[in-house]
């Protein structure tokens, strides 16, 4: 990034890594066909009014962490060249309502909308990876695009305390607390709806998860230590496959003691 950019008295280098964070994330859930030509992920700036996302026009299958902007709660662009993408009230009322949340992902994968539009058919926990999402995941009734604060305070509202938001014929958002577990999420997700699927296409009753199970699985649960081994499985597998280039490598992978368990099961 130059030196023109920054402006706002934001440490450099934290940023940048939001910045390459973020758009690795992104060319990966493209990669996973979780994203597309549409869809975005933002990082919030700590301590600041602001966050990393993606010009709106740019590929998700080529973003660049050079190339990504830093915008305030207002909308304005405080770093960078290009507009935020137009759905960015999502990204803005989700910050300000959830000062837990770091990242989150807008996504309009189509195995999550597809349970926006099943008649008594709820997307639940199934696999054990989805006791993430044991609190539920609500379905936002909005089915445009959400290009108002107004819409953007309902998707929040919607949310609640919860990790994962359905949006009625058009989407999902996640929340998570650093760039990593979001796509680690993602990931999840989107097994996790395959899975149920999977049931009902079999004709099949869907098992979801019993609370007890999920404590059981939560027992044994290494959360943090889980998200790096995964990334640095699926930044392996992009630097391999050409999804990331080969200077990314570098600062993503993380070193071997992060990939050192401090407790086994
Ligand atoms: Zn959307």
């Amino acid at each position: 990034m130059t030196n023109e950019k920054r402006k706002t008295g934001i440490t450099p280098q934290a940023n940048d890594m939001r910045a390459l964070e973020a758009a690795a994330a992104t060319r990966m859930l493209v990669a996973e066909r979780i994203l597309d030509y549409s869809g975005h992920v933002s990082i919030r700036i700590p301590g600041q009014d602001a966050f990393v996302i993606q010009i709106g026009a740019h590929s998700r299958a080529e973003v660049e962490p050079g190339s990504m902007l830093v915008v305030d709660y207002d909308g304005n662009v405080l770093e960078g060249d290009g507009q935020p993408p137009s759905e960015i009230p999502i990204h803005i009322e989700i910050l300000k309502a959830r000062p837990d949340v770091q990242a989150i992902l807008h996504s309009h994968m189509e195995l999550a909308i597809a349970f926006t539009m099943m008649e008594g058919v709820k997307l639940v926990p199934m696999r054990a990876r989805a006791s993430r999402w044991k609190s539920g995941i609500p379905t936002d009734p909005d089915p445009s695009h959400i290009k108002t604060t107004e819409q953007g305070r309902a998707l929040a509202k919607t949310l609640g305390p919860h990790h994962a938001v359905l949006m009625r014929a058009h989407g999902l958002t996640l929340v998570a607390e650093s760039a990593q577990a979001l796509f680690i999420d993602a990931v999840h997700f989107k097994e996790n709806a395959t899975a149920q699927m999977q049931a009902l296409q079999a004709g099949a009753k869907p098992l979801p998860l019993t609370d007890a199970e999920i404590e059981q699985i939560e027992k044994m649960e290494m959360r943090d230590w889980h998200i790096k081994k995964l990334w640095n499985y699926y930044v392996r597998k992009g630097l391999n496959e050409g999804v990331l280039p080969e200077e990314w490598s570098e600062p993503l992978i993380p070193s071997r003691e992060m990939l050192t368990r401090d407790r086994t099961h």
